[in-house]
């Protein structure tokens, strides 16, 4: 049997706002979550085995079961035994090009990927929703990077509505290499900084949450108006990492300073992106930034944006 290569983009945030604490623990959060041409390939193909196995040329990715793409192959052997019974383990090759615990969803995206591939290798004929909810149970980020694009992300981050796909925007992104920063850390430090500031009941936790749905952002977005989208950027989880982390605040002052249109961290970070206006823009963003910190640490990457999430590279 025949297997697939599949694209497995990055996102980034334009937007994340932490509205406050949920019941279950989690934070509600409120974010526009965008899809980048930086991507994994990840090659799915039956093994014929009862085993999943992981293979990644990043040395930095676990190939054990704490691997998202193997959880998800994982996932998928439990929800659906028979298939699994039939036609056996799947062998996931990852290629990694998305800088690892960047902020970026390269874990994520890598299982989504996986339940796409799986659909396709065991032809469950999934909808997309269907193939979301597996997602949520694997991780927050997971469903937007099914079908990625742009999207609106409440609840948990899981909670989608697309917006008209922003496309062709180029983008400059920096990170560290020998620099990480863990997401529960980042979201621990916030609450207890600011967590005297939530809103006390569910009802006005939810209203909060639903007004990015109508924020100048979102209008931003639907004129495609790089412009204005710049000056829009917001990320809370600046709040706590800028402050402890020296290199991304020097990171995010270097991108302040160098013509770019606007700034954010993304996610948790450590990476930060600038907008530009063209591809000429954007290397010439990108010398500046390399000018300012002169450190081989520091990768640079031309990005754009993109209109989907994962997506069929060729039969293999
Ligand atoms: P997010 O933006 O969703 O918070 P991230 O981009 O910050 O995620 P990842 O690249 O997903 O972070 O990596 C976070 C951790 O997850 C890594 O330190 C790594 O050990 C682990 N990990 C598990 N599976 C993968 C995978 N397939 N690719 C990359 N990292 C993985």
């Amino acid at each position: 049997m025949q297997g697939y290569s599949l694209v497995a983009p990055a996102k980034i945030n334009l937007y994340l706002e932490i509205i406050g604490a949920r019941e279950d623990g989690y934070h509600e959060l409120a974010m526009v979550m965008q899809s980048i041409d930086l991507a994994d390939q990840i090659d799915i193909t039956p093994n014929g085995s009862e085993n999943i196995r992981v293979q990644c040329d990043n040395l930095e990715v676990p190939l054990d079961k704490t691997n998202l793409a193997y959880r998800a192959a994982e996932l998928m052997a439990k929800e659906f035994p028979e298939q699994f019974a039939k036609l056996g383990g799947v062998d996931i090759k990852i290629h990694k090009r998305i800088p690892v615990a960047a902020g970026l969803a390269g874990g994520s995206t890598n299982a989504a990927a996986v339940l796409v591939g799986i659909d396709l290798l065991w032809k469950l004929g999934l909808t997309k929703v269907e193939i979301e909810e597996l997602g949520a149970t694997l991780g927050s980020d997971v469903p937007f990077c099914v079908a990625g694009g742009t999207a609106i992300a409440t609840g948990r981050g899981e909670q989608l509505a697309e917006i008209l796909g922003l496309d062709n925007i180029y983008i400059v992104l920096g990170k560290h290499l020998s620099l990480s920063v863990s997401t529960p850390w980042a979201y621990k430090t916030y609450r207890a900084t600011y967590g005297d500031t939530y809103p006390q009941d569910n009802q006005s936790l939810t209203a909060r949450a639903s007004s990015v749905h109508s924020a100048p952002m979102i209008k931003a977005i639907v004129h495609k108006n790089a412009r204005e989208i710049s000056q829009l950027l917001h990320n809370d989880l600046e709040k706590v990492v800028l402050p402890e982390y020296a290199k991304v605040l020097e990171l995010r002052e270097a991108f302040a300073s160098s013509g770019a249109l606007g700034t954010m961290m993304s996610g948790s970070g450590p990476s930060v992106f600038g907008i530009c206006e063209s591809l000429e823009h954007a290397e010439k963003v990108k010398q500046q930034v390399r000018s300012s910190i002169p450190d081989e640490d520091l990768e640079l990457f031309t990005t754009q944006t993109i209109s989907q999430g994962i997506h069929l590279k060729s039969s293999i």
